[in-house]
């Protein structure tokens, strides 16, 4: 399954473009199936309508343990490091969470859980949380993960939108210094679904725990009912649901996407080997919550099926101090590391001596996901980092793609800075012009739109495939539109400009926001910034900027608004001159970490009143503040 030159790289992309369904059915022969498929693909983007390996049966836990357990037995599977340095890591083998899944599954069914039911998780990054995440599948539970940071009423919609039965949480929580009840916030939420039949709770802290009677029992008292630590996996169609998960809100209410068992595990196990090229040895670390996308597919599916060792993370970057991400890849000699743009601008803000302290030989490959990565923090990354030695995996894709679409491959593509660089085998990517009318020649911009079926693709928007249907089939018909916008260079690598929703029109040119913010971020006095448009007497739209700003430089603010826009003249255009800039103390960002534009818009257009979702925001101090001193 792995690519292992640029020239094999060129060869299976041709041949997965031009015959699909040979080529998949090529990897997918190499996992565990209960029973063969009988057809590859059926795909009508009209419908639309989207099936994998049709009729065949597997069940995606056997792929991910039971496989392993013969040769690979008592390799570690998942290393976990606690939030706080000074309590003990722990490494669980294959075997070992084979049984802890069985176990949990076990229990799953005594509280009468079947296939097909759908269970909420609302877990902290603790073992556990793989542990019931994969228990769920083993027995065909659909699982709903949603990040322990939500609020009550973004907890309780979630339940309701996808009536889930049974809840499964934890006590409290420290993130940093910072005690997080999560029982607390799953009982308010619970006033409101009422759904749920259950609740467990793993204790994670000594704490006292309220409990109801009736609704809420212990994760050890449950495990102690149950006789038996083996449960066999239930047959799943390749098609059966495996998860529902909601999209980061950062362009409007959240979705929830539904993904399914075949094509899911095929696609998210063949681009983990393929993107980050670990080998047998390796310690791989993905950062991520797994209440996002990129947890799922690449801290737990992809890794365990590949049979590799995955590092999960319950702390913050900040905790005991900025040097906790080095500390760790010190310690676990992490081999492959996985973060965002938000948390290397975070990093990079911090004085170099939490890094320089650090031995971090040990990596190999660092990669990135979830929004543009700008060209400072890019060579940050690979500078301070990397050492200059390690590719940087630039990966773009979407909680509905399920898996990584474009990105290089470690170690085999050509890389440049701030290009996600070319698409995986088996990924179409199509640039599309205003009419719909595809781009052939390059360089060229447009809409980014995805040609043909992939494995991993998101089978519908759960209890509303209308909204799946317009949200992503009809803006380009035939093709699924993925709102964002993407350059290509003459050599084909793709670079994302931004979302469609945030282009700008100024002066009858469109503008992206990513290229924009790239040139701002270079000025070294600059941590971060986002661009928005406002209306213009003349120009349509003009453009507005919210920057954040190092404390420790001092310098004028008007003096660094010229010095800003002179930038822009120079590596963008005049076009691109900013009207305002206003400094800021921090952007406004989904729970995930990516900036959400569409509140800046409003408030620089003056309509602060009216933002819209604003349930996965995570720093609502920070509007207040920007609302106050807008210019
Ligand atoms: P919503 O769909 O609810 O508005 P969201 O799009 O932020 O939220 P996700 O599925 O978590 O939800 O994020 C996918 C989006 O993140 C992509 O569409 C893209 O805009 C951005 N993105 C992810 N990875 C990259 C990357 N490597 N480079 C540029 N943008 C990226
Ligand atoms: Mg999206």
């Amino acid at each position: 399954m792995k690519i292992k030159s640029y020239r094999q790289y060129k060869e299976d992309y041709k041949q997965s473009i031009q015959n699909p369904e040979v080529f998949w059915a090529d990897i997918a022969k190499q996992f565990t199936w209960r029973k063969k498929w009988d057809k590859v693909l059926e795909a009508d983007f009209t419908k639309p309508e989207v099936k994998w390996f049709v009729g065949g049966k597997l069940n995606i836990t056997e792929n991910c343990l039971d496989r392993h357990l013969e040769k690979n037995g008592n390799k570690t599977a998942i290393i976990w490091e606690p939030n706080n340095p000074k309590e003990e890591s722990r490494h669980i083998t294959y075997k070992q969470l084979y049984h802890k899944v069985s176990a949990f599954a076990n229990v799953l069914k005594n509280k009468g859980i079947e296939k097909g039911d759908r269970v909420c998780l609302y877990m902290p990054m603790i073992p556990e949380l793989a542990i019931a995440m994969l228990a769920c599948a083993r027995i065909g539970a659909v699982h709903s993960i949603v990040f322990a940071g939500f609020s009550a009423s973004a907890l309780a919609s979630r339940i309701n939108d996808s009536n889930c039965k049974l809840l499964i949480t934890a006590n409290e929580v420290y993130r940093g210094t910072k005690p997080i009840n999560l029982k607390a916030v799953c009982d308010e939420a619970l006033e409101n679904t009422p759904c749920v039949k259950d609740v467990i709770v793993y204790r994670r802290t000594v704490e006292p725990t309220t409990m109801k009677e009736g609704r809420d029992t212990f994760w050890f008292d449950e495990l102690q009912k149950i006789k038996d630590d083996y449960c066999p996996a239930v047959d799943m169609d390749s098609e059966d649901m495996l998860f529902i998960l909601y999209t980061s809100g950062s362009t409007g209410t959240p979705k929830g996407m539904v993904h399914t068992c075949g094509g899911y595990m095929v696609g998210t196990t063949y681009t983990f080997q393929n993107v980050f090229q670990a080998k047998k040895d390796d310690v791989y670390w993905c950062t991520a919550d797994i209440g996002w996308i990129t947890g799922h597919s690449y801290i737990i599916y992809g890794p365990l099926a590949s049979g590799a060792t995955t590092v999960m993370f319950e702390g913050v970057p900040s905790y005991p101090d900025y040097g906790r991400f080095w500390e760790i890849i010190e310690k676990l000699k992490v081999t492959h590391f996985y973060t965002a743009p938000t948390a290397i601008r975070a990093l990079e803000k911090q004085p170099i001596h939490f890094v320089e302290k650090h031995n971090l030989n040990s990596l190999k490959v660092l990669g990135s996901v979830g929004e543009p990565i700008n060209e400072e923090a890019w060579h940050w990354y690979n500078d301070n980092i990397g050492k200059g030695t390690c590719p940087i995996v630039d990966t773009w894709w979407q909680t509905e793609t399920g898996g990584i679409m474009i990105s290089a491959l470690a170690g085999i593509t050509p890389l440049r800075p701030t290009f996600a660089t070319q698409p995986l085998p088996g990924v179409q990517p199509v640039l599309l012009d205003e009419n719909g009318k595809e781009i052939t020649e390059s360089p060229a911009e447009g809409s980014l739109a995805i040609k043909g079926a992939w494995p991993s693709m998101a089978r519908t928007i759960y209890g509303n495939h209308q909204r799946y249907k317009e949200t992503y089939f009809s803006a380009f018909p035939g093709k699924y539109f993925t709102g964002d916008g993407a350059y290509r260079d003459a050599m084909g690598n793709y670079r994302i400009t931004g979302r469609m929703d945030d282009v700008i029109i100024v002066s009858g040119h469109n503008l992206g926001t990513a290229p924009i913010e790239n040139a701002i971020n270079e000025h070294e006095a600059i941590v971060e910034c986002a661009i928005v448009g406002f209306p213009h007497d003349i120009k349509g739209n003009a453009l507005y900027a919210y920057v954040t700003k190092y404390n420790d430089i001092a310098t004028d603010e008007d003096v660094l608004r010229k010095e800003i826009n002179q930038v822009i003249t120079k590596t963008i255009g005049a076009i691109a001159k900013l009207d305002k800039i206003q400094f800021v103390s921090g952007l406004p960002k989904t729970r995930s970490g990516k900036i959400m534009r569409r509140i800046l818009r409003k408030i620089a257009s003056n309509d602060a009143e009216n933002l819209g979702d604003i349930s996965t925001l995570l720093n609502p101090e920070v509007v207040e503040e920007i609302k106050q001193n807008v210019l």
